[in-house]
């Protein structure tokens, strides 16, 4: 597990006034000034966004508050996809305040962090803005020198028209599909359905009025949490069915016969479209499929595994200047726009693909097939757990990159604490069935086993 308090995997959350409060988001809004005058950046500008959430201007209130009080120009853009407020980042500011919860239940919020070049703040500066959170009193401007509060309400156009500098407008308009968009009443609303219009298509909304009490579906686009979507993809007879999470940095698509396309299979289609253009490295994270790790060798290039992550697989195909990344859950990572997960950018880059005369059923038929099984296990001492797994796994083929991975021929299991929970994730995976299944209760067993022992 992480040694932070504050910053998860994802970020600051919580349960709003209960484990996210007003106090902490203007605490986080010193913390972060005090961060940037400390780097050098005096008077920085630091730009705002939010999801829907219903209290996303009381934490965004409270986080410019503090930033102003030490002295920042705050840029209030308004209800934004995360994605469009790092673009707008890069561009015009020194870094950027995400007020999300990203896929979490309608009671939560939290606080995102983004670097100056529109990135995810990196684990180390999370560390330290956490340090000074804890540990420092912020730096307060004079009274005469508190910040500016400005706002942009152009942030929306401008990250649009950034995706559609980069994909076949002509081409995709040309096709004129028709698509059903759920953006579950989260921030995608403010974005995928215009982005669609003006790429040529026939949008067919559904949930795309902005209400944070999310009265249709949960943020997190699951099959399950689909059905509205499923059931309008099939009765207007449309090419396909598109969902966004809460903020809109990931994307569920529902193929043209109504079927849900598991996300694992999104990310090993999206690779080999990618790939089919343009040969070159491409990074996901040890918890992925072998179903993306069998396209990309099928097109002589490598794939490079990292930790779990987003803020993992973006700093590693910066670093070796990957063609595509993302996680096996709909996160998807376009390094020709930028180094993050993208809603609407996989979007476009679907619809790209399909206007190319095939159904989004065909290429992911493609797709080789696996069964990979998860489950999660919580659990009193991750640690004695995980020692146990380790002890049983000795001389097996490990890779520690994240938790404990194991290889099999065809086959594999992965078992890693939560970063934010007191609970284990054993994963397993194989082309048969009751392999992953063995694989699975073997490792299941052990995490038990070690915590039902005496301490
Ligand atoms: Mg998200």
């Amino acid at each position: 597990m992480r040694g932070n308090k504050l910053f998860g995997t994802n970020g600051v959350r919580g349960i709003v006034n209960e484990s996210m409060t007003a106090l902490m988001a203007m605490r986080l809004g010193e913390s972060l000034a005090t961060y940037l005058h400390r780097e050098g950046v005096k008077r920085g500008v630091v730009a705002i966004g939010r999801d829907t959430r219903i209290s996303g201007e009381m934490l965004g209130s409270a986080a410019r508050s503090g930033l102003l009080s030490c002295g920042c120009v705050v840029v209030d853009i308004g209800i934004v996809p995360t994605p469009a407020l790092q673009y707008y980042v890069r561009e015009n500011a020194d870094a950027g305040v995400m007020v999300t919860a990203s896929h979490n239940p309608r009671e939560y919020n939290g606080i995102k962090l983004v670097a100056g070049d529109g990135a995810e703040f990196s684990r180390e500066s999370e560390a330290e803005v956490e340090r000074i959170y804890y540990e420092e009193e912020p730096y307060r401007a004079k009274w005469n020198e508190t910040g500016d509060l400005r706002y942009d309400r152009l942030a929306v156009e401008r990250y649009i028209d950034g995706i559609l500098g980069l994909v076949d407008v002509d081409g995709i308009r040309s096709a004129r599909l028709r698509v059903v968009v759920d953006t579950g009443c989260g921030a995608g609303s403010v974005v995928t359905p215009f982005l669609l219009s003006r790429l040529g298509c026939e949008v067919i909304s559904l949930n795309a009025q902005v209400d944070g009490t999310f009265p249709s579906r949960n943020p997190e686009p699951t099959e399950d949490a689909l059905g509205e979507l499923i059931d309008l993809v099939k009765t207007s007879g449309a090419d396909l069915g598109i969902a966004h999470d809460g903020d809109a940095d990931r994307i569920a698509l529902v193929d043209e016969r109504g079927s849900f396309i598991n996300e694992e299979v999104l990310l090993a289609m999206m690779a080999d479209q990618i790939l089919s253009q343009r040969k070159g490295s491409v990074v996901t994270p040890v918890s992925s499929s072998l179903r993306i790790r069998d396209v990309v060798e099928s097109h002589g290039c490598e794939l490079v595994w990292t930790a779990v992550g987003s803020i993992d697989v973006e700093q590693k195909m910066r670093e070796i200047g990957a063609v595509f990344g993302g996680e096996g859950n709909g996160g998807l990572i376009f390094p020709e726009l930028q180094y993050c997960r993208d809603g609407a950018m996989s979007a476009a880059k679907i619809l790209e693909i399909l206007a190319g005369k095939t159904t989004l059923s065909e290429i992911a038929r493609r797709v080789p097939e696996y069964h990979t099984l998860k489950a999660k296990i919580p659990i009193h001492d991750p640690q004695a757990a995980m020692e146990s797994v380790a002890r049983a796994i000795e001389g097996e083929r490990v890779d520690t990159t994240d938790g404990l991975k194991v290889w099999y021929d065809d086959s594999w299991a992965l078992i890693r604490p939560s970063g934010t929970e007191p609970l284990i994730r054993v994963y397993a995976e194989s082309k048969k069935r009751a392999r992953a299944e063995e694989i699975l209760a073997r490792f299941t067993e052990i995490v038990k086993s070690a915590d039902a022992k005496p301490q």
